[in-house]
């Protein structure tokens, strides 16, 4: 008889670019090693991810009643928003009061989970899985130096971090590249006893004391900072990625396609901020100067510019998003439509992105989007707006090469039209660009190379089924 295979329990924080790596990772474990998974959706709105369809999307032809979705009941945090509350705030509200709602579901479950899986926000959640004696791992849906930087926080010397914040000097992380003022994240800047600031270090701590961290990288990728972090002995590491979301084929955004289809080959720049970013209306009018200047086709996901408050809200200037926005130049829609395709709010990236007409990406930098376009071996233009973002831009432009930096100029922090233009020629037609080009390819063959069997991401995940096997027995 079969012995009893490990039951690995995910939990999905708010926002997409969350519940698709996860579902994806499900997916993995129940195509790769048959494992049972339940992934728990925490949502404050479940009718964006019905509509997504994101939930349909079978594990494997016969791998369905292996994977179950529970989509726990939608949490209110309408009472907390208000002026000065962020996004990332909102979500760990949320978390928290998922809780109660999660130990309930677990508890009556009659195949108890092996081990519980969250993602960066789900640490409030590993307490459940104490309670229920089940193994605990975190999985960063983001890259190796980003968690590398993460895991050493707790540690930096004030004075360093006094040196970075005031006189912005690299701040450095044993055994990676140092991160640069540039691309600081707010964190490092806040006043210590805030207490955002103690919760960020409380919830690293958490998971340096937790059974692993799984990260969608892989070794090839990301080869210093992942001997970094396993070298700081904290807590094991498994790269287990690229982990992408498989084409979809949409019916209802066959337009898209049906117009890339039209296109040669490697010749239309794709232009998307990810599944909520926003420009101020002034970068929206240079991006379509730009676009429209590079006399380059381009297929581009707009939405409508938004402005920070003085507390740091986003705003929105104009309601909705139609097929013929103001905010966008007077006549620019008339004068690109033979070569330009502007969609609002949403594309089926992946499919996108794996469209032979498509030779470029100009991106916000979500790690989704980034192994999305590395996977299809699409050269980037990085313009990355909050959070991780600039340090992903950094790694993909200094470390990796698979693209260049939109740089906004001192004076304004503004980036240029002129400069669009000269990036979007350079990424799909100039000379000076074939370098990228060349690296994106080997890029997507070291992907490809990972996950196929005996890659370094698939005997990864053995390892890992191997702890929860372990822990079963
Ligand atoms: N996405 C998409 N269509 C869009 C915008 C985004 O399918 O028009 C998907 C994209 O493929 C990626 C995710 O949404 O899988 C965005 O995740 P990412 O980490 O890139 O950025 P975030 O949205 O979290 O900032």
């Amino acid at each position: 008889m079969e012995a009893t295979k490990p039951h690995i329990a995910l939990l999905a924080s708010p926002g997409m670019g969350h519940l698709i790596p996860v579902l994806e990772l499900a997916k993995r474990l129940v195509s790769h090693q048959s494992f049972k998974v339940t992934v728990f959706v925490v949502a404050t709105d479940h009718a964006s991810i019905v509509s997504s369809q994101l939930l349909q999307s079978p594990a494997s032809p016969d791998g369905d009643d292996l994977l179950e979705i529970v989509l726990l009941p939608l949490i209110d945090v309408s009472d907390i928003i208000g002026p000065g509350v962020s996004f990332i705030q909102q979500i760990e509200a949320t978390m928290l009061r998922s809780v109660p709602f999660f130990r309930t579901e677990i508890s009556k479950m009659e195949s108890r989970p092996t081990a519980l899986v969250v993602d960066w926000f789900g640490t409030d959640v590993l307490e459940v899985a104490d309670e229920f004696n089940m193994l605990k791992f975190i999985f960063i849906t983001s890259n190796a130096w980003f968690f590398a930087f993460a895991l050493y926080t707790p540690e930096i010397d004030r004075k360093e971090i006094d040196e970075h914040a005031k006189n912005q000097k690299p701040l450095k992380i044993p055994g990676c590249r140092p991160l640069n003022f540039e691309d600081t994240t707010e964190f490092l800047l806040m006043d210590p006893n805030d207490p955002t600031y103690q919760r960020h270090i409380g919830v690293i701590i958490k998971m340096s004391l937790t059974d692993g961290i799984l990260v969608n990288t892989w070794d090839e990728l990301e080869p210093t900072s992942l001997k970094a972090l396993r070298d700081a002995r904290k807590v094991p590491i498994y790269p287990i990625g690229p982990l992408i979301r498989p084409i979809e084929k949409s019916v209802l955004r066959s337009e898209i396609i049906d117009w890339l289809d039209k296109q040669p080959e490697e010749s239309v720049i794709y232009v998307s901020f990810g599944s909520g970013g926003t420009l101020s209306a002034q970068e929206v009018i240079e991006l379509a100067w730009g676009l429209e200047l590079s006399q380059q086709r381009f297929l581009w996901v707009v939405r409508p510019p938004t402005e920070k408050d003085a507390a740091g809200a986003f705003l929105t200037l104009t309601n909705g998003c139609d097929c013929n926005p103001d905010y966008l130049p007077d006549g620019f829609l008339a004068r690109t439509h033979d070569r330009g395709l502007v969609v609002p709010m949403w594309a089926p990236q992946v499919e996108v992105l794996s469209h032979p007409s498509i030779g470029g990406f100009l991106t916000h930098c979500g790690w989704n989007s980034t192994i999305e376009s590395i996977t299809n071996g699409v050269p980037m233009i990085a313009w990355p707006l909050y959070a991780e973002q600039k340090m992903n831009a950094c790694l993909l432009t200094e470390d990796i090469g698979a693209s260049i930096r939109a740089t906004p100029m001192e004076s304004n922090g503004m980036v240029t039209r002129g400069d669009i233009r000269s990036m979007v020629r350079k990424i799909l037609v100039d000379h000076e660009g074939r370098n990228i080009r060349a690296r994106i390819k080997e890029l997507k063959n070291s992907a490809a190379k990972a996950l196929a069997e005996g890659g370094s991401s698939y005997n990864v995940l053995f390892q890992f089924a191997e702890i929860c096997i372990q822990h079963l027995s």
